[in-house]
């Protein structure tokens, strides 16, 4: 799949451009080792040092190198001439009145993108998003309308999760406030596993997040070589974007389809359960009024659920301005979910969590959709229009 290269319009770009030094944060402990042999620092030294330079990004979430106490002065001095700590910045946070956050946090000058925290009784899970945009454009997304300026790096994707929980008053990695992360927001995560990999590693990794495997969830509209590296590269649970239960319907809701159809796909999602720390996909399904929620497609989806071990998720749709779809009602998706689970299959359907404030998973960045049109080649989220 071809990405384009898009540039920002300059209009839009704002006072902070991204810096030429790279960001520290991100990077493995050997990386950040090769950094500092890279400066100078004595061979003997580099994994004490990055032992201690890990400490201060993950575990204590330092933001300044002269902070760094345990950093000789000179290296600190060093470190701060030669990278930074930087990550994204908070653009609005809106909070609803079930407990659900959403932060649009600005990447660059010219791109934000959104986290949003969901507080349940027995977990906490923060949705992250992997791009800035998508090239996929399935046909009910307010992202996908918005076009694809770039991936984002690491540093900016397990940025929203020290963001959340500096946001959320976390103060030591017991509190588990964060204990589950889902990558449901904004972009497709299978395109961009250069930069996702590594953040998953980190939010996997016992000495900085410390998340159980199966806690964390790559969801993916069936990019299929991307979910074959993923299970040999770094294997979490999956969910897949199913949302139609044949090529012909899912063809038009979801594009991607046509390079990857449904046969080939539930493959692949077979090859993906030999690795994976469940032994399930949750397939999402959204429910769209009138075009793929009768019980005839239930019925028809209950043969892909004998050829692959899955769980349903059925999710509201979240209306934005001119999307051309509007949500089932509840009645339709709770007989839809009947017809589901008289067929053996376990089934959730997603509360519209945050509707007040537009933050539900799933449809974010809702407020910068109806400012950009898919239209030309260049596209930008301009952050001085977007406002809570
Ligand atoms: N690109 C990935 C992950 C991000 S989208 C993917 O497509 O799976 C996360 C989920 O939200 C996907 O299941 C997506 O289809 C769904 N979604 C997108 N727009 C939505 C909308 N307007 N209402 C409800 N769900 C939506
Ligand atoms: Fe991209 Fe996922 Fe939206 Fe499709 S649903 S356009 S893959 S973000």
């Amino acid at each position: 799949m071809t990405m384009p290269t898009l540039t920002a319009e300059p209009a839009t770009l704002g006072k902070s451009e991204p810096s030429a030094k790279t960001s520290l944060i991100g990077l493995s402990r050997a990386d950040l080792a090769a950094r500092m042999a890279a400066l100078g620092v004595p061979e003997r030294q580099t994994r004490m040092r990055a032992r201690q330079l890990w400490s201060w990004l993950y575990v204590r979430g330092e933001t300044d190198f002269f902070a760094m106490t345990d950093i000789a002065k000179d290296l600190r001095a060093e470190l701060a001439a030669n990278f930074t700590l930087a990550r994204p910045t908070i653009v609005t946070e809106q909070v609803s009145l079930d407990g659900t956050r959403k932060w649009l946090l600005k990447v660059d000058g010219a791109n934000a993108v959104d986290a949003v925290f969901i507080p349940e009784p027995d977990r906490g899970t923060l949705c992250v998003s992997s791009q800035a945009g998508c090239t996929l454009d399935c046909a009910f997304c307010s992202t996908g309308k918005q076009g694809f300026n770039r991936n984002l790096s690491t540093a900016e994707i397990i940025g929203q999760l020290w963001l959340a929980n500096r946001a959320l008053g976390v103060r030591s990695r017991e509190q588990r406030i964060v204990s589950n992360v889902v990558f449901m927001g904004m972009g497709e995560p299978l395109l961009n596993l250069d930069a996702v990999i590594p953040a998953l590693r980190l939010m996997l990794d016992d000495r900085a997040y410390g998340l159980s495997r199966r806690r964390v969830t790559v969801s993916t509209s069936g990019v299929i070589p991307g979910m074959d590296r993923l299970r040999e590269e770094c294997p979490v649970a999956l969910a897949v974007s199913l949302h139609a239960p044949n090529d012909a319907l899912r063809d038009r809701l979801v594009p991607i389809n046509r390079k990857y159809p449904l046969r080939a796909l539930l493959a692949a999602c077979n090859r993906y359960l030999e690795r994976a720390p469940r032994d399930f996909v949750s397939f999402e399904y959204v429910m769209l009024d009138g075009v793929n929620d009768s019980d005839a497609h239930a019925r028809e989806l209950l043969g892909i659920a004998a050829r692959v071990r899955c769980k349903f998720n059925l999710i509201p749709f979240n209306p934005f301005p001119n999307a051309g779809f509007a949500r089932s009602g509840p009645e339709r998706i709770r007989r839809f979910a009947e017809v589901l689970q008289h067929g053996g299959i376990t089934v959730t359907t997603r509360k519209t969590r945050g509707d007040a404030i537009d933050a539900a998973c799933g449809q974010l960045a809702g407020d910068v959709a109806d400012r950009t049109r898919r239209s030309g080649k260049r596209r930008s989220i301009p952050l001085t229009e977007v406002r809570a």
